[in-house]
């Protein structure tokens, strides 16, 4: 079994209970080391999240989420989703209003995400290159970047025809 590899699609075929530890594991340990809280909600939230590699919506949330909590209101929802934005465990995916697990957690990293327009789900590649030339054109522009996320759709390698 080798490690997840974060620069490479994940296999249609690939152990994802494997990816689901790996995250967890990686949230406990980066939560305990910075003294905040990953409490049951949040974890769980973590969990539901992880539970594929496609892009997942906070009322699918909600509604995921209510069968084992059924105090689980929208605010409590959004409330552990900012915390795991936070702590950078999830990233946005700003062009669907919806949610994908970061197997890059603890680092600071810019990303480019590529969407699937047919089965939602989200690679998340570093893309150094791309990162490097737009950093150079934003300086050349004088722009300050709060944040860099290149969303880009299409049809993942399992969808697009052969
Ligand atoms: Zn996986
Ligand atoms: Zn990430
Ligand atoms: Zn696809």
């Amino acid at each position: 079994m080798t490690d997840f590899d974060p620069d490479h699609a994940p296999e249609p075929e690939h152990d994802h209970n494997l990816c689901i530890r790996n995250a967890i594991s990686v949230a406990e340990q980066l939560c305990l080391s910075r003294g905040v809280q990953l409490t049951p909600i949040r974890h769980k939230v973590l969990e539901l999240i992880w539970n594929s590699h496609k892009a997942v919506k906070a009322y699918d949330l909600l509604d995921q989420l209510r069968p084992v909590n059924d105090a689980a209101k929208p605010s409590t929802v959004y409330r552990a989703l900012d915390f795991l934005l936070e702590q950078g465990l999830i990233h946005r995916v700003e062009s669907l209003n919806a949610f994908v697990g970061c197997h890059r957690s603890g680092t600071q990293h810019d990303q480019l995400l590529l969407i699937c327009t047919a089965c939602h789900t989200v690679e998340e590649r570093g893309a150094p290159s791309v990162i490097q030339s737009l950093s150079e054109e934003l300086q050349t522009a004088g722009f300050s970047p709060q944040r860099k996320t290149i969303e880009i759709h299409g049809l993942c390698r399992s969808c697009r025809p052969q």
